[in-house]
């Protein structure tokens, strides 16, 4: 599953605020939230980043972004917007090495990101 920590948190060996689930995808509470709204959505499968994906993780991948899209509209984030970010390696910032979609709203936005 990945020697990470998202992967303990995958395997339920360390606590996390797991808000959604699906055969594919954890989301959890981000622990360090730089929005009202924080949650992290990693593929069970462990990829440690977007660089990692191939061709056969397209679906994989998809499914990462739906689960995202479909969290803030059941919260009622999706009217109003929201980012998702993926970070990768050091110069996008990336910290954990397994890949994970940061959805981030309740509040707005600037661009281009610091
Ligand atoms: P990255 O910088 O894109 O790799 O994002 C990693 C994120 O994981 C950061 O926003 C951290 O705050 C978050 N994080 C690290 N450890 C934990 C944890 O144990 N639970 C929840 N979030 C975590």
């Amino acid at each position: 599953m990945g020697d990470t920590i998202f992967g303990k948190i995958i395997r339920r060996e360390i606590p996390a605020d797991i808000v959604y689930e699906n055969d594919d995808v954890l989301g959890f509470r981000d622990l360090n939230p730089q929005a009202p709204v924080h949650v992290l959505f990693v593929p069970k499968k462990p990829l440690p980043t977007l660089n990692d994906a191939q061709p056969d993780d397209a679906e994989l991948l998809g499914k990462l972004l739906i689960a995202a899209a479909g969290y803030a509209k059941q919260e009622g984030l999706a009217e109003q917007g929201y980012r998702t970010v993926i970070n990768c390696n050091e110069h996008g910032g990336q910290t954990v090495f397994h890949l994970h979609v940061h959805l981030l709203a309740g509040r707005r936005f600037t661009w281009p990101p610091g």
